[in-house]
């Protein structure tokens, strides 16, 4: 039975710290503020394959107050999730995203970021979408204050 679940994420924008969204290290002079290095991206792609899975969420998992997961590189634990997922019986079909960030502009990095995360979970490129927004400078976002991310995924019967 093919299933379908869906992810958010915010985190705060902060000097000094690195943008890292999708995987893909970006050029800026703010990046995010988080536990862990604050892939939002990846954050919500994860918790979109353990919604899909029923599985909990990455809060539950990888708990930002375990030292554990202190500047845990969230491509690590997306590939744990893809396991976790795959010992379900599933395999993800498909990853659909939209990131709202008022600045850097993105498109310049989407495509990067698209064969990132299907190289993480396992789809060729063309099976993950990558939507850049921005918030139309309304509310914190659109003040460039936090970056959000919005996650889709589709699973189904492992094939094989
Ligand atoms: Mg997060």
């Amino acid at each position: 039975m093919w299933r379908i679940g869906m992810g958010y994420d915010l985190h705060r924008t902060e000097a000094g710290r690195p943008l890292i969204l999708g995987g893909v290290r970006i050029e800026s002079a703010v990046g995010l503020a988080g536990h862990s290095d604050a892939d939002v991206v990846l954050h919500a792609v994860s918790d979109a394959l353990l919604g899909a899975a029923g599985l909990g969420d990455i809060g539950e998992l990888y708990p930002d107050t375990d030292p554990a997961f202190a500047g845990a590189d969230s491509a690590v634990l997306l590939r744990d999730v893809v396991q976790r997922v795959a010992g379900e019986g599933l395999g993800v079909v498909s990853v659909d995203v939209t990131v709202v960030a008022e600045r850097p502009k993105l498109s310049a990095h989407k495509g990067r970021m698209r064969e990132t995360i299907g190289e993480l979970v396992g789809l060729d490129a063309g099976r993950v979408g990558v939507k850049a927004k921005t918030n139309e400078g309304v509310d914190a976002v659109g003040r460039g204050e936090a970056i959000a991310c919005y996650a889709v995924a589709l699973v189904g019967p492992r094939e094989g």
